[in-house]
């Protein structure tokens, strides 16, 4: 059976290159990137030549990279890193489980923050499309405000937030800026510097690099503890024997994602998942989430977006159900964010936005990868409005043309 893999937001298939680069470092080049020998010496030239490569990622100084374990430790590490007791910290109700669950963590005041009251967190909303205002995180912004932590992208829409206007507001309050890049690395250029973030999170697995690996970009002069208590790698911010053959996957991910913005890769994506949102959203009773739910004609009512992502209600199905049904048919998408699928509770990140749950339990998310071609996309719109119709057919609520002449 044919097989087509439009979910590129949960996981991307790791490239033929990254695979090459890593390949010796499984093998041959096996050494502790700490030993002082050959073998270490080997390993530790290519961990700091992956740290180069993310460096120009991410438009930053070498030194200011901490490898991880992935997006989920990069964002604990900024959030449980520069936070101390009674320090106050916004964020917004859209964020990635990582942040959130960062943010609102018992741990907060049972463990290092036994004999205090945590942190108190403010959740700045968004509007219909998404967006947050900067001007909501100005006014959230107290005395004792230590962090601010706003995602660059959604994961389950795509959207991206004026960071830099963020950026801006976080600066001038003397307050540090953490965003989550995870889904805006790889899918469009970043530079933490216009950006004026102190910290940002990017995850390997994202840009089809190996999964287990991940990022942090931290400003020279960010006062953060390191969340791991062992030796002194990593500058001593994140102990740990480096994952060297990741690093190393992580660094060639992030060499071709910069290779892929000079030729136009984000561009031709952008081309392939317009196409694809534009014949779905033919189908009747169907709507883009993203778009100004007010706004009537959805052109120009859009949140700027990563080019990669489209996520589409379609009214009187379950999304769940369009997921399986496709699935069963060779193609991959999924209703949002991988670790809550299955979740019986509709996406937070479609609530918040103002989507009532059955209009939120019937969207469905869409994403590209480098892997796919107009013909997967060809291959999906074979599939969905057939689908949606058949869903449909059997829905009991579902308005029946027949019933209704
Ligand atoms: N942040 C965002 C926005 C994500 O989409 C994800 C993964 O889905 C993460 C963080 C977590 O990254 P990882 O899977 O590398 O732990």
């Amino acid at each position: 059976m044919r097989r087509v893999y439009l979910d590129n937001n949960a996981t991307t298939p790791v490239l033929s290159e990254v695979l090459d680069a890593m390949r010796p470092y499984f093998g041959e080049h096996f050494g502790n990137a700490s030993s002082i020998h050959h073998h270490g010496q080997e390993t530790r030239a290519a961990v700091e030549r992956a740290r180069e490569s993310v460096a120009a990622l991410l438009g930053c100084r070498a030194s200011e990279v901490v490898f991880t374990s992935g997006g989920t430790e990069a964002d604990n590490l900024a959030v449980f890193g520069v936070t101390q007791p009674g320090d106050h910290v916004i964020t917004s109700t859209i964020e990635h489980h990582a942040v959130l669950n960062a943010c609102k963590h018992p741990a907060r005041d049972r463990a290092k923050y036994r004999d205090s009251q945590g942190c108190e967190v403010t959740y700045v909303p968004v509007d219909g499309r998404g967006l947050v205002d900067p001007v909501d995180v100005k006014r959230a912004i107290r005395p004792n405000t230590k962090l601010i932590t706003i995602m660059f992208a959604n994961n389950e829409t795509g959207v991206l937030q004026s960071v830099a206007e963020i950026g801006k507001v976080a600066a001038e309050a003397d307050i540090y800026f953490h965003t989550d890049a995870v889904q805006a690395a790889g899918k469009i250029p970043i530079d933490v510097n216009n950006i004026g973030c102190d910290l940002l999170t990017i995850s390997g697995h994202k840009l089809h690099g190996p999964q287990g690996v991940g990022a942090l970009y931290v400003r020279k002069g960010t006062e953060l503890e390191a969340m791991l208590y062992g030796g002194n790698h990593e500058r001593s911010r994140r102990a740990g024997t480096e994952n060297v053959p990741g690093i190393v996957g992580l660094g060639k991910a992030a060499e071709l994602a910069i290779a892929g913005f000079a030729r136009g890769d984000a561009t031709k994506m952008a081309v392939a998942r317009d196409r694809l949102e534009r014949e779905l959203l033919k189908i009747e009773a169907t709507g883009l989430n993203g778009a100004d739910p007010n706004g009537g004609d959805l052109s120009g009512k859009r949140a700027p977006r990563v080019p990669n992502t489209t996520n589409i209600y379609f009214d009187g199905i379950e999304g769940e159900a369009l997921v399986i049904a496709l699935d069963l048919k060779g193609l991959a998408v999924s209703t949002g964010a991988a670790c809550s699928s299955g979740a019986i509770e509709p996406s937070h990140v479609l609530m918040a936005m103002g989507l009532g749950r059955d209009r939120a339990k019937a969207s469905i998310r869409l994403s590209l990868g480098k892997q796919n071609t107009e013909e997967d996309v060809d291959f999906a719109l074979g599939l969905i409005p057939e689908t949606v119709a058949r869903l449909r057919d059997l829905s009991p609520v579902w308005p029946k043309k027949a019933l209704s002449i």
